[in-house]
């Protein structure tokens, strides 16, 4: 569970990784998978056979956190291993984006350069597995919404349309770090500031690959040293105290994720 066995690779890919994350084309195989996978020993009742756990195989349920998804226009349900979140994708926090005539509507902040766009209730379907596992290899994420943020509101990648880099349209973002997109579609490219307001190591979201995503500190206070390609780790955090692979948001690329850890579910 401890980090330091994989602290090396993850520093030596690190300087790798904003330059792959920030070419469409790349091809995310990563040669860290198979070791970035946390090792659990088994509880103290069997001391002599501890098992290593394979890659892919070991899955923690993430049941339980789908509890802290909520909101007026957010509801989750489960079949098996499924969780199936429905959201009208709408934060539940002021914007210039709601429009002035909405109770909702705060005056842009200064600086800001509102886009033409506006908060729009968007009616999308998430499937997301409840059990999730890391995969052989990552894969890309797409453009349009990626995972989904504690409050129903949706996260969308490190890139602009074109999988451009965010650069230019970061001035767009309202003082929580969300703005629509061009079919009002309102997401966050960034650390939701209205959700890590209450902690920054909290639980924010999660991704289409069913992995946690959290603030940018860790359940110790510390922030993390070790993020992989993905922006990810296998730790312990508050709600996984034995320790799961999860994503945190960071201040530079990719922000959220650069890339799925595990096998993407789907969103409609
Ligand atoms: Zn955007
Ligand atoms: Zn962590």
């Amino acid at each position: 569970m401890r980090p330091q066995r994989i602290a090396v690779v993850a520093l030596a890919l690190a300087a790798a990784v904003v330059t792959a994350c920030n070419k469409a084309a790349v091809s995310s195989t990563s040669p860290t998978s198979p070791t970035a996978t946390t090792t659990t020993t088994t509880p103290s009742t069997t001391p002599t056979t501890t098992t290593p756990t394979t890659p892919g195989t070991s899955a923690v349920s993430t049941q339980t956190m789908f509890s802290k998804f909520s909101g007026a226009g957010v509801s989750v349900s489960f079949d098996g291993t499924t969780a199936t979140i429905r959201t009208s994708d709408t934060p539940d926090h002021k914007s210039p984006y709601w429009g002035t005539s909405s109770p909702n509507y705060e005056a842009p902040h200064s600086g800001m350069q509102v886009n033409p766009h506006w908060i729009a209730t968007q009616n999308l379907t998430f499937t997301i597995t409840t059990a999730p596992t890391t995969a052989a290899s990552t894969s890309d994420t797409p453009m349009g919404p990626i995972g989904i943020s504690v409050n129903g509101v949706v996260f969308f990648n490190q890139y602009a349309a074109g999988r451009q880099p965010l650069t230019s349209e970061i001035v767009s973002f309202d003082r929580y770090n969300g703005h629509p997109s061009p079919s009002n579609q309102y997401h966050y490219h960034f650390e939701p500031l209205s959700i890590t307001a209450s902690s920054r190591s909290r639980l924010i979201g999660v991704l289409l690959d069913g992995f946690p995503v959290y603030g940018p500190i860790d359940s110790d206070g510390s922030s993390p040293t070790n993020l992989d390609s993905c922006n990810g780790h296998a730790a312990a955090t508050a709600d996984f105290p034995s320790g799961i692979y999860h994503y945190h948001t960071t201040t530079g690329v990719p922000y959220i994720s650069g890339c799925f850890k595990g096998a993407s579910g789907t969103v409609r």
